[in-house]
């Protein structure tokens, strides 16, 4: 019997049935009939603690206890207040106001309306679009689907019912490029704003690491390049963190790397350890104080029905402390210690015809192929060996949950290289 479920990114026709989970523990979890998976994707990047984390589940189970959900509208509660403080805590220097939502999607939808409100308010109305990113990925809502990759990404179908913005190439310098190297992509940059910058209210970027529209990688120094720039046009920066922030790149948050600030700066995924779906949109005084005033337009009209949950706020309040307490940071750099053992300093690897590329930052490493079809079976292959790899496009990639020992984060990257040489 088929199931009603409609699965994402499913092609309808060729898709096999799902395997049921029915539970996990740590880096694993377990499908009905016993068989176990190491994940080796963490659930699309979010479940940074694995699977039952016994503080995340006790979190939830208290807070339930207490109270599931109040509207945030006139109202608050411990957990949000309490989680808004943390936040402004942990995020750069200047973030101090947060703007709760459901999903790292409307997080970017929040940002973006907050940038164009911004420059109304400031007798700016002309400045309604966005400069993004090539190989960008910003989430799937219409607003968030605009400012995606227009050719590369998923949605380029859509591109008549969608609002137009500006584009500037994605960046090229890898991770350690010098201030140098660096100078050609930050000067595309420059080249767009020069060209619209009256039009242009916010430039939106992944930064550090361009994650759903193919792992591409670049230098703090373009993130600091990307800061100055902005100054100078009077554009708002726009850091969306959904896949970087909570340790990802290897520190905190990726802006970090700079010692940058941006304007306003969006995170998920990692935001609750991945036990519930929320987000936080966070906004320097700047940002803010430009909607204190006494016209009815300077009120910010949104409002998701959930956002602020207790429950979501009380988990991801847990999921940091867990962060800190248990040295993160220090897993993160052990794993990418792994992953550049294993994966990048691999030579034989690296020469495989059918590889392009082979990098890693932080818990992040992804083999790139030349052509799609050589990593047709993977996933098979993979499963084949205990391990949940889910491929997309060119890229092979891991993004392990931090509590991955070493010897499961091996045992992920030799099914990873063995598909080029072990067959
Ligand atoms: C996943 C992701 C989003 C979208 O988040 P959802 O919670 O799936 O809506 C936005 N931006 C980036 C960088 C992401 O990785």
């Amino acid at each position: 019997m088929t199931s009603p479920v409609w699965h994402p990114y499913a092609h309808l026709k060729t898709q096999r049935p799902a395997p049921k989970v029915v539970g996990g523990e740590g880096a694993t979890f377990t499908l009905e009939g016993g068989e176990t998976l190491l994940d080796a994707t963490c659930s699309w990047w979010c479940m940074i603690h694995g699977y039952r984390h016994p503080r995340l589940v006790e979190a939830i189970q208290r807070q339930a206890d207490e109270l599931c959900h109040v509207m945030l509208g006139g109202l608050t509660h411990e957990p949000a207040d309490r989680l808004a403080r943390e936040l402004v805590r942990v995020t750069p220097d200047g973030l101090n106001h947060v703007f709760f939502s459901d999903s790292g999607s409307v997080g970017m939808e929040v940002a973006m309306k907050m940038a164009v409100q911004y420059h109304y308010l400031r007798g700016k109305p002309a400045k309604h679009r966005m400069l993004t990113l090539m190989k960008a990925y910003h989430g799937d809502t219409a607003g968030c689907m605009a400012v995606c990759d227009p050719e590369e990404g998923m949605h380029s179908l859509f591109s008549g019912f969608l609002p137009q913005h500006h584009f500037a190439p994605a960046p090229t310098a890898p991770f350690e490029a010098s201030r140098e190297a660096v100078q050609p992509d930050l000067d595309a940059l420059r080249g767009v704003l020069e060209a619209h910058h009256e039009e242009i209210g916010a430039l939106l970027m992944e930064p550090l690491l361009q994650a759903a529209g193919g792992l591409n990688m670049t230098s703090p120094h373009y993130l600091r390049g990307a800061r100055e720039l902005c100054e100078e046009f009077d554009v708002l920066l726009i850091f969306d963190e959904v896949a970087t922030g909570f340790g990802r790149t290897g520190r905190m948050f990726a802006a970090d790397h700079a010692a940058v600030t941006p304007d306003i700066m969006v995170l998920s995924k990692g935001l609750t350890g991945g036990y519930l779906g929320h987000a936080a949109t966070l906004a320097t005084d700047r940002v803010h104080d430009a909607f204190i005033g006494d016209s009815p337009e300077h009120a910010f009209m949104h409002g998701p029905t959930f956002m602020g949950n207790p429950l979501a706020c009380r988990v991801a309040l847990e999921s940091l402390a867990v962060f800190e307490e248990e040295d993160y940071l220090g897993r993160i750099r052990a794993l990418n210690g792994v992953l550049r053992e294993t994966l990048v300093d691999d030579e034989a690897l690296r020469a495989h015809p059918d590889v392009a590329d082979v990098r890693a930052l932080g818990a992040t490493a992804v083999i790139e192929v030349h052509n799609a079809a050589a990593l047709k079976g993977v996933a098979d292959f993979a499963r084949t060996q205990g391990v949940w790899l889910r491929p997309f496009g060119r890229w092979l990639y891991t993004m392990p949950a931090y509590v991955t020992l070493d010897a499961e984060m091996r045992r992920i990257t030799d099914v990873m290289k063995g598909w080029f040489l072990a067959r």
